[in-house]
């Protein structure tokens, strides 16, 4: 068996300089707010929430430099994870994907309020932050992964944000998933994890590869996708070359049915370097090993969905098993 992300290539998209636009104007580190008099939406873009993924912050670096301001409801720009991206390593990238806790684990009902005697690093990022989560009706939240493969986003289970996302046009596979084990996405939180609220709509993208470029390129075409059909913008508001040229004609949609969890005990395995999107055509196909247990596909023709080890802590997720809807 070969362990996959060991030949990885080159890490190109280097860390932005946030200098003067870390300090936002909210009296919250890293987080912009700017309300225009007419009413609509209010929108959130967020970057950051691992502080290893760079593309989101050079697409909020974008519209900040270009003076981005909506013509209707509000428009929230948000640097989310500060803390870990300034422990930022080119050499060692995930060291930087946060400081004590996944951030993006600590949503939802938060039982860890309750419990916590003393908070860490990032749940008290959460806390500064949650305000301005739950006061959106429209969240645009910018990753990347830890392997290479086509960009997607991850709707959570709710039709009404897949067909949103699927109207918008990109990115190219829109995954529907409950999410992690380990805990609640932001994308997944109060209103957006409502089935009845179909007024909040909320987008995950992984853009691609933490370290390639065209993430970045990524982020700008779904950035320019998402505020114009928020509608807190016109098309003609924003620079047409965010847009690009190479996007997918209409998205594929994925139905996750399993997420495989890492399990304590022997560390998991993959038995190929398998990658988002590939398909495993054989049921019953053994793909690789958690624990003591094997990995097996569970019917003909399921998807991979970010297969990942780089983060394979118990409680963590292995890979995804989808559908095509
Ligand atoms: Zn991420």
């Amino acid at each position: 068996m070969n362990a996959p992300h060991t030949h990885s290539p080159r890490f190109e998209l280097q860390a932005p300089a946030l200098n003067h636009w870390r300090a936002g104007n909210t009296g919250i580190e890293g987080v912009w707010r700017f309300e225009a008099s007419e009413p609509g939406r209010d929108v959130l873009v967020t970057a950051l929430v691992h502080g290893n993924e760079l593309c989101g912050a050079w697409a909020l670096l974008e519209a900040l430099e270009a003076g981005i301001r909506p013509r209707r409801g509000a428009l929230t720009l948000a640097f989310c994870n500060l803390a870990a991206f300034d422990r930022f390593d080119p050499l060692d990238t995930d060291r930087s994907r946060f400081v004590d806790q996944d951030f993006n684990r600590l949503w939802g009902a938060m039982p860890w309020r309750r419990h916590a005697t003393e908070l860490n690093r990032e749940q008290q990022r959460v806390l500064e932050l949650q305000p301005v989560v739950e006061r959106a009706d429209w969240l645009l939240d910018l990753h990347s992964m830890h392997a290479q493969g086509p960009p997607l986003g991850l709707t959570g289970l709710m039709a009404h944000h897949a067909a949103h996302a699927a109207s918008w046009g990109a990115p190219g596979i829109l995954v529907a998933d409950a999410g992690h084990a380990a805990g609640t996405r932001m994308r997944d939180h109060g209103r957006f994890g409502h089935a009845r609220d179909e007024q909040a709509v909320a987008l995950l993208v992984e853009c691609g590869w933490h370290g390639d470029l065209s993430s970045r390129t990524v982020a700008l075409d779904m950035l320019h996708r998402f505020l114009h059909a928020s509608g807190c913008l016109d098309h003609t508001d924003l620079p047409a070359r965010w847009r690009s040229p190479d996007a997918p004609s209409a998205p594929q949609q994925l139905l996750v049915t399993h997420a495989i969890t890492v399990q304590p005990g022997q560390a998991p395995q993959f038995h190929q370097d398998y990658r988002t999107g590939q398909v495993i055509e054989h049921g019953g196909t053994v793909i690789g090993h958690d624990g003591a247990q094997a990995v097996v596909t569970p019917y003909d023709g399921c998807v991979l969905v970010m297969p990942s080890l780089a983060h394979a802590t118990p409680g963590a997720t292995m890979v995804r098993l989808a559908r095509r809807v």
